[in-house]
């Protein structure tokens, strides 16, 4: 019984342990990239984050020192403007959404937040200013309404529901027999990809940050989907600065800015029809795409014929 109570005692407060951990969507992500290293400095001060302009400047950074992933990148993002970062697997896209979360530092160069150095503030204030819509969403084994209000706690009813409303989930969730208080998670309902998703777009339409990360998911869905989660996305990013890591192109197309990156440098930008212009590695990127989208578009319709 004492050899079999250790585990259980053991796998009980992992389990207590993870549940703490799974503070909130942004604090889960936090941990996965914690870097005990970085601290807060002495006498930072809190990020004032006004117009929230985002800056990045001669950035260089790598994990290991003999493997640079980013080689120089410089750019903004204007208040309340969409930037969004394309480019191969790999070339470092994602590594610059950590950057500006400051799980890690650039070795050179500098990111600025309204003209603050972002090593110089304190780490709470500037996650707390920037908003993340993860790749994938993991859901809280509570009810859909919590999972919402996870988002900021003093929202009243009303609040939550406009943000359902506004991430295209309202319906979804009052079609279920239990509406709000439906149970959703590894006990609870099932949702899709997608639906998990929009509960993400939900919680952070409701937190409200004026910086908003929108890391794409990888994973395609199905076009219908993904038309209802873009239309979502860009009501959420209206009137914030948006950073878009976009591992796919359809998105980006209405980007004030796309950036294309690869090896960690930052081969060409402009907007998308400036860009198909030039025919470069983005004209490139797009037509391979449409290429595999009208393959597998015919694929669907031959199955759909048998
Ligand atoms: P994808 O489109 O496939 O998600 P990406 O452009 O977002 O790719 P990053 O995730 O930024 O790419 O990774 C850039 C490079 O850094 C990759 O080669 C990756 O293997 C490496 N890398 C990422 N995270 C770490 C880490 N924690 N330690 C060491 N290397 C890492």
């Amino acid at each position: 019984l004492v050899q079999l109570s250790m585990p259980l005692n053991f796998m009980g407060m992992i389990y207590r342990e993870i549940k703490q951990a799974l503070i909130d969507i942004d604090d889960m992500f936090r941990i996965l990239h914690r870097n005990p290293e970085i601290a807060d400095r002495p006498g930072a001060k809190p990020l004032a984050a006004g117009q929230a302009v985002v800056r990045f400047e001669d950035v260089h950074f790598a994990y290991h020192p003999e493997r640079p992933i980013l080689r120089g990148v410089s750019f903004s993002v204007p208040s309340g403007k969409t930037v969004a970062i394309v480019g191969p697997s790999g070339a470092g896209k994602s590594t610059l959404s950590r950057l500006l979360f400051r799980f890690y530092e650039p070795q050179s160069g500098r990111i600025t937040i309204d003209g603050q150095d972002i090593a110089a503030v304190q780490q709470d204030s500037l996650r707390a200013a920037i908003g993340m819509v993860p790749q994938d969403t993991v859901l809280f084994n509570d009810t859909i309404g919590y999972n919402i209000r996870y988002g900021r706690w003093e929202a009243s009813e009303t609040e939550m529901r406009e943000a359902a409303r506004l991430a295209q989930i309202d319906r979804f969730i009052e079609g279920l027999p239990e509406g709000y208080d439906t149970p959703v998670g590894e006990r609870g309902l099932k949702l899709s990809g997608g639906e998990k998703q929009r509960v993400a777009i939900a919680r952070t339409i409701l937190k409200g940050p004026p910086i908003l990360v929108l890391d794409e998911a990888t994973s395609a869905l199905d076009s219908f989907t993904e038309r209802e989660i873009q239309d979502a996305l860009d009501r959420v990013a209206q009137g914030r600065t948006t950073l878009v890591i976009a591992h796919r192109l359809s998105t980006v197309v209405n980007a004030d800015e796309i950036l294309v990156l690869d090896r960690g440098v930052i081969v060409e930008r402009g907007d998308h029809d400036g860009l198909l212009d030039q025919g470069g590695v983005y004209a490139a990127m797009w037509n391979r795409q449409r290429e595999a989208d009208a393959a597998r578009e015919a694929l669907k319709r031959a199955e759909d014929r048998e």
